[in-house]
């Protein structure tokens, strides 16, 4: 089976593929198949953003697609800066600058009352026009610096407590195990096994 993602950011692609990497599913993308989408992601929710690139993509390509939509909400900054999370300090801010900005807010804000949350949204929209939504969630804590190099994002700044590391020092398959996209791929692996089982093209 082929399956288009609805995104061309090269971290996104790079972790739905590792974490569907044991099924028989080709994963492209919009520039393995020369196709330039853009969709404006201006949905006040994750699942209304999602939702939009996946039916997109499904329709350009007359192939399954799946969409990602994500972002980090921190308790202390009222759930800021949620879906407007990849736009926080611009359209082409980098995440460093996002982290910076991000560590400022949060200037002077002690640890316990640094929690924030991922949220991701998955929408797989069939070329039929049948749609399957699946979420993920991870809790941490805003570190007070970056730590690590891995990952991308806020990935330096967002702690797992329980493990003493950000995302950023965690190993991928780590990452994956817990984090809200890891978390939301395996519930939509399920409904993809089931087609797969079904439908294997
Ligand atoms: P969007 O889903 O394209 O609107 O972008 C989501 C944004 O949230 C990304 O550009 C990142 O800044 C952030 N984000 C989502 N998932 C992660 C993650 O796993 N690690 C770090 N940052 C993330």
């Amino acid at each position: 089976m082929e399956l288009v993602l609805a995104t061309n950011n090269p971290h996104k692609v790079r972790e739905i593929r590792e974490v569907l990497a044991d099924l028989p599913i080709k994963v492209l993308t919009p520039a393995d198949l020369r196709l330039a989408v853009e969709v404006k992601e201006d949905g006040a929710t994750y699942a209304e953003n999602a939702a939009k690139k996946a039916r997109a993509v499904a329709a350009l390509t007359g192939r399954p697609a799946l969409a990602d939509d994500s972002g980090l909400e921190v308790e202390a900054l009222g759930g800021e800066p949620g879906v407007r999370s990849a736009r926080y300090t611009g359209e082409d801010a980098s995440g460093a600058d996002h982290i910076r900005k991000l560590l400022e807010a949060l200037s002077g804000v002690p640890f316990d009352r640094r929690r924030a949350v991922f949220r991701c949204v998955l929408v797989l929209a069939w070329p039929d026009g049948g749609e399957e939504t699946a979420e993920g969630a991870c809790e941490g804590t805003i570190t007070f610096q970056p730590m690590g190099e891995r990952g991308f994002g806020y990935d330096p700044v967002f702690l797992i407590p329980e493990y003493g590391q950000t995302f950023a020092q965690m190993e991928p398959r780590e990452k994956h195990r817990i984090s809200h996209r890891g978390r939301a791929l395996e519930r939509l692996r399920e409904i993809l096994a089931e087609r797969l089982a079904h439908h294997p093209h």
